[in-house]
């Protein structure tokens, strides 16, 4: 216990050098990352909030089911409450005031959705663009409810909250967006708004600031995907970059659910046009059998190796749940009969899932899919 406590004191106080607020307590998300509504009505839900300009000037303040109308104009934004309409240039910020603040926003063409705590909205030429800036905890309640749904087992859902934490806090920085820490989709992880299932509400309080290190006692990229099929793919086949907790794993636990087998069928013409288009690749007769024979028993990772045509090409181009299948074909169809769903690096979702039913403990799940790692925690919890 002594010894852990001391590990973590020096985990903490090596992560608070390279950044002042480590663990940070709130998180910038850009929501509707992939869309651009030009208008929006927010309605505080829970709470009151306050409105203020880029300078922290006060707008208004908006009490509970009040609402407020937003509309893009260039660089300016239209805010519009009861019976005044004013013009900022530049952002706007929706602040929660009071102990617990949640509102509901209604974007033009998308379903409403309800986030906790604090919105920033910008302007821009194509539209709003929405940064949530919410307590980490609570995000994180929300992506463990976005990506894995609902009556799920208890260890599922702390393995979930703490891979998906570690996942935020590791690739917070360098996921490439501006303006933001993480999206709100696959590209991070999915984040469709709060959630108050209090199976999950329980799982994240009871792994609060629990995340997963490596040997040398750094943040894993805790990468996970819905079902691998009966084997995970080790990083360097999918990203370059080769991890030493993300190697190949044989997973007897997905077999038979949901993700575990896929079939589609797509024209012999279409792959070998795609073939002929990207690679430059016209294949006589007895290379067209060969490669409208492929399959695989085990992962590989190439259609035609000689070529560096990838799996990892044909299942994005061809829209695929996984690289794991394998070919037949027929007259002029071909099909394609495909396992696991998901690039298939790390933890397999639904593997973990029937793990936490089969009784194994959440540091067990995480054990078998992240090699040679260990669970600390970030903090004494908040
Ligand atoms: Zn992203
Ligand atoms: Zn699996």
């Amino acid at each position: 216990m002594l010894k852990r406590l001391i590990l973590t004191i020096i985990a903490f106080h090596v992560l608070v050098f390279v950044s002042h607020a480590w663990p940070p307590e709130t998180i910038d998300v850009g929501i509707f990352h992939d869309r651009r509504p030009s208008g929006v009505t927010i309605i505080p839900a829970s709470g009151a909030y306050k409105l203020t300009d880029a300078g922290g000037g006060i707008i208004c303040e908006l009490s509970l089911h009040e609402s407020v109308r937003i509309e893009s104009m260039g660089d300016h934004l239209a805010v519009s409450w009861s019976d005044t309409t004013v013009y900022l240039r530049g952002e706007m910020h929706l602040k929660g005031i009071r102990w617990e603040n949640f509102f509901i926003v209604r974007a033009d063409g998308i379903p409403y959705r309800i986030y906790d705590d604090d919105l920033i909205i910008r302007p821009g030429a194509g539209g709003l663009s929405f940064v949530n800036r919410v307590a980490l905890e609570k995000y994180i309640a929300g992506v463990v409810q976005s990506e894995s749904g609902w009556s799920r087992h208890p260890s599922f859902y702390e393995v979930q909250a703490i891979i998906a934490r570690t996942y935020a806090l590791r690739n917070q920085q360098t996921n490439g967006h501006h303006g933001f820490d993480l999206c709100d989709g696959v590209h991070c992880q999915a984040y469709y708004g709060r959630t108050a299932y209090e199976h999950i509400i329980e799982a994240v309080y009871l792994t609060r600031g629990e995340v997963v290190v490596d040997v040398s006692g750094n943040l894993i990229n805790a990468v996970y995907h819905a079902n691998c099929g009966g084997e995970t793919v080790a990083s360097e086949h999918v990203w370059q970059q080769a991890e030493p907790y993300l190697k190949q794993v044989f997973d007897p636990h997905c077999e038979g659910q949901p993700g575990s087998t896929w079939q589609t069928t797509i024209g012999q013409e279409e792959l070998f046009s795609f073939l002929a288009g990207n690679f430059g690749l016209v294949p006589n007769a007895s290379q067209r059998s060969q490669i409208l024979s492929f399959s695989q028993e085990q992962r590989t990772h190439y259609l035609i190796p000689f070529r560096q045509v990838s799996l990892r090409f044909i299942r994005s181009a061809f829209n695929l749940r996984s690289t794991f299948f394998t070919f037949s074909h027929y007259n002029d169809q071909l099909f394609i009969q495909g396992r696991g769903y998901g690039h298939g690096v790390g933890l397999c979702q639904e593997g973990a899932m029937e793990m936490a039913r089969k009784g194994y403990r959440r540091e067990e799940i995480i054990s078998f899919y992240y090699q040679n790692v260990r669970l600390t925690e970030l903090h004494g919890g908040q």
